[in-house]
C-alpha cells in the first residue's frame, strides 16, 4: 500500500472553521493532533479552513488562536507552527488541482439549483429502486453529466452559475487502471489508526458512495474535500486526525489522491465529544465552548480533562 513508510516523520494538523467559538470537541481535536506530533517527536501545524466565506470571519479566527493558547496554558510544548495556513490564501493550488482533473476528463459543470435537484430525487424515489444514499443524503442524480458540449458551453457564456462535479464512475475506473499497474486488484485503502482492532486498521476505499461530488462549488470555486486533500499534501501532513463523522469523507479523499498523484497520510479518525444530551457539541453548544468555560472559571487543565486529556 502507498502509505507513510513507518519512520517518516509525523506532521499533524488540527483544522478549524473560523465560523464559530472553540467548544470541548474542537479541544479533544486539537489535542488529539498535538499528542501524536508529541509522541512522534513530529510536527503540529493548525490550518484555518475558511473557504466558506459566508460563514467565516476573520474575527474568529484571533479567537480561535487565544483559546487555543488558554487550552495548552501550562503544557510545556503546546504550540503549533508558523505560519498558520489559512485556505483563502490559497485558491490557486485547488484550481491548479481542479484544473488536473478536468484535463483528464473528469469534472463535468453542474448548473442544477438545489430545488431541481429535489425535485428530481422526490420524482426517483416514486420509481422502483428509490433514490440512492451517500453519507450525506440522496446521491445527485446526474443531471448534467449528459448534457453535450454545445450546450454546456452555451449556458456557460450565458452567464448561469455552475458547480464543477466529480464524474465518479469515470474517476474510479481511472484510479483503478493506475492502481493495478502497482497492485494486482487496483483496490485503494487507507491505513486508520482509530480502527486498529478491525484486521489491522487497512480500510479498503469506496469512493463510489459518495456519486458525483461537487469538487468546486458556485459560490466558492473549490470545496472542503478539494482543499483539505491538497493541503494535506502541501502540507506535508503525514497522519490526519479528525473526528470520527469525517470518516466517510476518507473514501473520496483517498481516490482523489490517487487521481492527483498526492501522498497518502495514515489517518486517526477519533471519537467526537457529547454535551449532557448525549448529541456531538455544535457551535451553538454556548456551554461547552472554551469562552464560556474560561469565563465561569474553568481552568485549562480542567477543560482538558473535559475534553478527554
Ligand atoms: N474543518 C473541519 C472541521 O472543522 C475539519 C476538516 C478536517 O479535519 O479534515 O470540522
Amino acid at each position: 500500500m502507498n502509505t507513510a513508510p513507518p519512520d517518516r516523520m509525523i506532521v499533524t494538523r488540527f483544522a478549524p472553521s473560523p465560523s464559530g467559538h472553540l467548544h470541548l470537541g474542537h479541544a479533544h481535536a486539537a489535542l488529539v493532533a498535538w499528542d501524536r506530533a508529541r509522541a512522534g517527536g513530529g510536527r503540529f501545524l493548525l490550518r484555518m479552513e475558511d473557504i466558506d466565506v459566508g460563514r467565516c470571519r476573520p474575527e474568529f479566527e484571533q479567537d480561535i488562536i487565544d483559546d487555543l493558547a488558554w487550552l495548552g496554558e501550562g503544557l510545556e510544548d503546546f504550540t503549533w507552527q508558523q505560519p498558520v495556513r489559512r485556505q483563502s490564501d490559497c485558491l490557486e493550488d485547488y484550481a491548479a488541482a481542479l484544473a488536473r482533473l478536468d484535463g483528464m476528463g473528469l469534472l463535468y459543470p453542474c448548473f442544477c439549483t438545489r430545488a431541481h435537484i429535489r425535485a428530481e430525487i422526490e420524482g426517483a424515489a416514486s420509481a422502483p429502486h428509490g433514490s440512492p444514499h451517500g453519507p450525506d443524503g440522496p446521491l445527485y442524480p446526474g443531471t448534467c453529466r449528459g448534457l453535450g458540449g454545445e450546450e454546456r458551453q452555451a449556458r456557460r457564456e450565458g452567464g448561469e452559475s455552475y458547480a464543477l462535479r466529480l464524474d465518479m464512475a469515470k474517476a474510479v475506473e481511472m484510479a483503478g487502471a493506475r492502481m493495478r499497474e502497482v497492485k494486482e486488484d487496483g483496490g485503494l485503502e487507507w491505513r486508520d489508526l482509530g480502527r486498529d482492532d478491525e484486521g489491522k486498521g487497512v480500510i479498503a476505499a469506496r469512493p463510489e458512495i459518495h456519486g458525483d461530488v461537487v469538487l468546486a462549488r458556485k459560490d466558492i470555486a473549490t470545496s472542503y474535500h478539494l482543499s483539505v486533500t491538497v493541503d494535506d499534501h502541501v502540507q506535508g501532513v503525514s497522519l490526519v486526525t479528525r473526528g470520527e463523522d469525517l470518516f466517510d469523507a476518507t473514501h473520496l479523499h483517498r481516490l482523489l489522491q490517487a487521481l492527483l498523484g498526492l501522498d497518502v497520510p495514515d489517518y486517526h479518525h477519533h471519537r467526537l465529544i457529547t454535551g449532557a444530551d448525549g448529541k456531538r457539541l455544535a457551535t451553538r453548544d454556548q456551554a461547552a465552548s472554551l469562552r464560556g468555560l474560561r469565563e465561569g472559571g474553568v481552568t485549562p487543565a480542567e477543560a482538558r480533562k473535559m475534553a478527554g486529556f
